[in-house]
């Protein structure tokens, strides 16, 4: 059990090692979720997985989609939804910190913050946004934010997120998405309306329960 197996980018590897700096947590070994949930990711696969926070599953959406963005492509092509402003801002920070070596361009639209200020960054370009839904179905209705390169979408905390009253905005930002993208749906609990999205936008997915 290693990170060293999963075929990942030299650049990825080296941000997974380095994380510990910043975090001051240990990397060494990868969690029961990320050993059984990184590959089917990176592969491109639609993945359902259930855990808890605390196992590691920031790391392990993060790391499929920093080991699949096109570096080279400086526009949007991976989407990830959390419940709250303060999660999707760590995500965005984790994300950061694991792609340095890969140099990400990362930027968190959350509610309470400047519209102007996210419209400015994701004019300048990014490769990835977190966000709640409200800010960034607000993007991509101004058109400030492109969806024509997606082709990852995570939802973090899928059951939080319904629970909040999200649904609506979750299911008007799919609309608005490229048909045929990777799906990834994280949750610790999977009640009817979190089985409903996955059996409305998820091709053939991956179950991983830990
Ligand atoms: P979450 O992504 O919410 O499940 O966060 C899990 C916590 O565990 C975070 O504080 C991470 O820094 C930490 N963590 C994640 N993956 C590992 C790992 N492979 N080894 C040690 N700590 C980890």
């Amino acid at each position: 059990d290693t990170f060293d197996v999963m075929g990942l980018q030299e650049n990825l590897l080296r941000g997974i090692y380095a994380y510990v700096k910043i975090f001051r947590e240990g990397f060494e070994k990868p969690s029961a979720i990320q050993q059984r949930g990184i590959v089917p990711f990176c592969k491109g696969l639609d993945v359902i997985q259930q855990a808890q926070s605390g196992t590691g599953k920031t790391a392990t959406f993060c790391s499929g989609i920093l080991q699949q963005l096109d570096y080279s492509l400086v526009q949007c092509q991976a989407l990830v939804l959390a419940p709250t402003r303060e999660l999707a801002q760590q995500i965005e920070k984790v994300m950061r910190a694991l792609g340095d070596y890969l140099g990400v361009k990362v930027h968190a639209c959350v509610g309470g913050t400047s519209v102007r200020e996210d419209q400015r960054i994701l004019s300048s370009g990014v490769h990835v946004v977190v966000g709640t839904p409200g800010r960034v179905f607000d993007m991509l209705r101004r058109q400030s934010l492109r969806p024509d390169h997606i082709k990852m979408f995570v939802l973090d905390e899928a059951d939080e997120m319904l629970s909040r009253g999200f649904k609506d905005q979750i299911y008007d930002i799919f609309q608005l998405l490229p048909p045929k993208i990777q799906v990834g749906v994280f949750s610790a609990t999977m009640p009817p309306e979190a089985l409903e999205i996955t059996r409305k936008f998820m091709n053939k997915p991956v179950r991983i329960l830990v």
